[in-house]
């Protein structure tokens, strides 16, 4: 075996074996639908490193790839996850947080600085592969009467859900937060989640303010909570499967790596098999490839921040998209963007892992193992 153009061999895979082109994986759910609807997220934690360029870019490649094989217009549904943690507090040894979109609210961070970055990443790699996006702010997803639905079901058979959502201490996250400072119970301890007729009722503790109570109504829009990644992950697969009926669409999530092998092994698909799914509604789930440290773990911007050259000794723009622009121009973005396209046209690079420094190479216009 020879590597191809840019220095890549290619282990056999099973899955690639099972398709010949990653349509494949889409065609028969789309069957007698009239659009493909794909759905990504992210949380809005400031500028995008490599990993989540190149997986943003996969998205939008393999989007275009399958609306053009079926034939059927495709949309991509964006959802921004600006309920992620902003700021962490302790208080009498508890962990207490607020979220972005409070500490946009308060003034006490720019929405520019959270957002810009992705903003412009899916703007480009829209107009690059001609698939229309949509952004859909974690304050609509919550609304959503799917979204909620799959809420009341997870309320009313908590102990069915707890072993998948929260297997270490039993306690489900569906926080809501305090209505005069905001903060957040992170680890549940004081959380009482109660399904009544039509709603969903938690009950919380404040450290400063004292008990309060939220009530999320099935049918309406009032009430606010905060879905942890597990119970989110689950109602999305819900809503997905909701619609594909309410968009005629062939409802597809793509997202990387790391929601794919345990997670959908150990919460995904037993949370479909509770919730009474029949497998024709599944939605289908599609995984990018992971972007690898010189070590073999995923590429981290955290871990970059913390330790700095000795972790990845790479240049701050391949862990910044505006570094990498101000450095290397959209010459940098077309690079990545080839090789998404690559990993969407062939099953044995989708089902891959590459190394930052193929990557780098890619972007430096030269092959592995030759200086940049
Ligand atoms: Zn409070």
């Amino acid at each position: 075996m020879t590597p191809d153009s840019t220095g890549l061999y290619f282990a056999p895979t099973g899955i690639a074996h099972l398709t010949h082109t990653n349509t494949d994986l889409v065609r028969a759910a789309s069957r007698g639908r009239t659009r493909v609807r794909v759905t990504t997220a992210a949380q809005l934690n400031g500028h995008p490193h490599l990993g989540t360029v190149t997986t943003i870019m996969a998205t939008f490649a393999l989007t275009a790839r399958f609306a053009h094989d079926l034939g059927l217009p495709a949309t991509l549904v964006f959802d921004a996850l600006e309920n992620a943690p902003a700021e962490h507090r302790t208080i009498d040894g508890r962990r207490y947080t607020r979220n972005v979109e409070d500490l946009i609210a308060a003034g006490e961070l720019g929405s520019a600085e959270r957002s810009a970055g992705f903003r412009r990443l899916l703007s480009w790699s829209s107009a690059r592969s001609g698939v229309a996006w949509q952004e859909r702010p974690y304050s609509t997803y919550q609304e959503l009467a799917p979204v909620r639905a799959c809420l009341h079901t997870i309320a009313r058979h908590q102990a069915e859900f707890a072993p998948l959502l929260a297997p270490a201490d039993g306690r489900i996250r569906i926080r809501p937060r305090c209505p005069q400072c905001r903060l957040m119970d992170k680890d549940a301890h004081h959380l009482a989640i109660t399904a009544v007729d039509g709603a969903v009722v938690l009950d919380s503790t404040c450290p400063i303010h004292g008990r309060y109570r939220e009530t999320v109504p099935v049918h309406g829009t009032t009430g606010w909570y905060d879905a942890n990644t597990p119970v989110r992950s689950v109602q999305k697969v819900a809503l997905l499967a909701a619609e594909r009926d309410l968009y005629d669409a062939c409802s597809v999530s793509i997202d990387g790596p790391d929601w794919g092998g345990s997670w959908f092994a150990h919460v995904i698909a037993p949370a479909l098999a509770l919730l009474g799914l029949p497998v024709e509604e599944w939605p289908v789930s599609v995984f990018t490839p992971m972007v690898l440290d010189r070590t073999g773990g995923k590429l981290s911007k955290s871990l970059y921040v913390k330790y700095g050259t000795e972790y990845a000794d790479l240049p701050p723009a391949f862990l910044d998209l505006d570094a990498l622009l101000d450095t290397y121009g959209e010459d940098a973005l077309e690079a990545l963007w080839q090789e998404a396209a690559r990993w969407a046209g062939d099953p044995r690079r989708l089902h891959r892992s590459y190394t930052v420094d193929h990557l780098a190479a890619l972007i430096h216009g030269t092959r592995i193992g030759e200086a940049a």
